[in-house]
C-alpha cells in the first residue's frame, strides 16, 4: 500500500511519477551487473504488483509486454503501483543463452530467493528479492518457451500450504486468463515458489517458445497482467472473461539418459497415452540407441524442439492430474 514515493535501489517515484534506472551488483573483479527497473506509481492508494521478465533471457514475449506495460500503464491511472523488471537475466539476454546465467551456468529459477555471498545468479536474485520482491503484495513472473522450447501456454503456482496465500496464488493464476494452470507443491528455487513462501501470492505464466518474439503471445502476457490489475484493485474497471481453467497438480518431466540425437514422436499440446511410444535416440552416425514411452496419460506441455541432447537435459514434460 502507498501513497508516498516508492524507492527502489537507487530510483524513487513520487505518487503519479514513473521512474526508471538500474539496479545494480557487484559481481566480483569490478564486474557489475545492472537490472532494468520501472516503478509505476499510482496517484491512488492500492496494492503493490511486481512483474519480472527475462529471468531466462531468450523468452522474448514476456519480455516485450514487460516493456509495453511499462510505457504505457498511466500513473494517473494505476491504483497503488508497479515493480516492473523487464529483463531480469540480462547477461543471459545479451549473450542469448538457454537456461543459464552465462556468468556462472546457473539457472537464475533454481536459486530463488538468493543469496548475497554467493554465484553471480545468486546475488541477482538476491537484489531481485531484497530490493523488487519484498516490497510487492502480489508477483507475476512473465516467461515464455525457452530458445528450444516449444510449449502450450500455462500457470504455474507453488502451494504453500497457507491457504490464504494459495487462495490468492489460484484467484490470480485465473484472473491472468491462461486456461491451463499447475499448482505445484514442490518448491525448486523458482521466481514465484519462492516469493509464495515469502508470503506474497504469486505466478509464473508461460506463452511463447523457440527463440520467436511472437505478437499472440506478447499478447497474452500483456492482457494476463492487466486483467490481474484490475481483479486485484490496482486499475479501475472489470476483468474480461477468462476461459474456465483445467489443472494439473505436477509436470512429469522426461530427462535425456544419455547424449543423443532426439526424435519426438509428439507435439505440443498433444494428449499420450501411458505406454504410448513418445520419442526415440540414435547416435551420430543414425543408429537407434534407444526409445521412450510415456510414464504418464496427459497433454505434454512442454517439448524440446532441438535435437542436439546431452545426458540428463530435459526431453519433455505432460501435465499429469
Ligand atoms: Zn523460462
Amino acid at each position: 500500500m502507498s501513497t508516498g514515493p516508492i524507492t527502489v535501489g537507487e530510483i524513487t517515484a513520487a505518487p503519479g511519477q514513473r521512474a526508471r534506472g538500474f539496479l545494480s551488483v557487484e559481481v566480483g573483479k569490478g564486474l557489475s551487473v545492472r537490472m532494468p527497473v520501472v516503478i509505476i506509481n499510482g496517484k491512488a492508494d492500492g496494492p503493490v504488483f511486481a512483474v519480472t521478465a527475462g529471468v531466462h533471457g531468450a523468452e522474448y514475449p514476456g519480455i516485450e509486454a514487460a516493456i509495453r506495460l511499462s510505457r504505457t500503464l498511466d500513473p494517473a491511472e494505476v491504483r497503488g503501483a508497479l515493480l516492473i523488471v523487464p529483463v531480469v537475466s540480462v547477461p543471459a539476454y545479451q549473450r542469448r543463452a538457454i537456461y543459464v546465467n552465462p556468468l556462472d551456468g546457473i539457472n537464475f529459477n533454481r536459486v530463488c530467493p538468493g543469496n548475497p555471498m554467493g554465484t553471480v545468479t545468486e546475488m541477482m536474485a538476491d537484489l531481485l528479492f531484497k530490493n523488487v520482491i519484498a516490497q510487492a503484495d502480489y508477483y507475476m513472473d512473465l516467461h515464455g518457451g525457452d530458445m528450444i522450447e516449444a510449449l502450450v501456454p500455462f500457470t504455474l503456482y507453488y502451494k504453500t500450504g497457507n491457504e490464504a496465500v494459495d487462495a490468492k496464488s489460484r484467484a490470480l493464476a485465473e484472473a491472468y486468463g491462461i486456461p491451463i494452470i499447475l499448482g505445484s507443491t514442490v518448491l525448486r528455487g523458482g521466481t514465484y515458489g519462492a516469493a509464495a513462501a515469502m508470503g506474497k501470492p504469486s505466478v509464473l505464466t508461460e506463452a511463447g517458445g523457440q527463440g520467436i518474439l511472437d505478437e499472440p503471445s506478447a499478447q497474452t502476457h500483456m492482457r494476463g497482467v492487466l486483467n490481474v490489475l484490475r481483479r486485484f484493485g490496482g486499475l479501475p474497471g472489470q476483468p474480461e472473461a477468462v476461459p474456465v481453467a483445467e489443472y494439473y497438480s505436477r509436470f512429469v518431466w522426461l530427462t535425456a539418459e544419455q547424449d543423443c540425437v532426439y526424435y519426438p514422436k509428439v507435439t505440443v499440446g498433444q494428449q499420450v497415452r501411458e505406454g504410448e511410444l513418445i520419442a526415440e535416440f540414435t547416435d551420430l552416425f543414425g543408429e537407434k540407441i534407444g526409445e521412450l514411452k510415456s510414464p504418464a496419460t496427459g497433454p505434454v506441455l512442454f517439448l524440446v524442439t532441438s535435437p542436439a541432447i546431452n545426458k540428463n537435459d530435459p526431453l519433455m514434460a505432460i501435465g499429469s492430474r
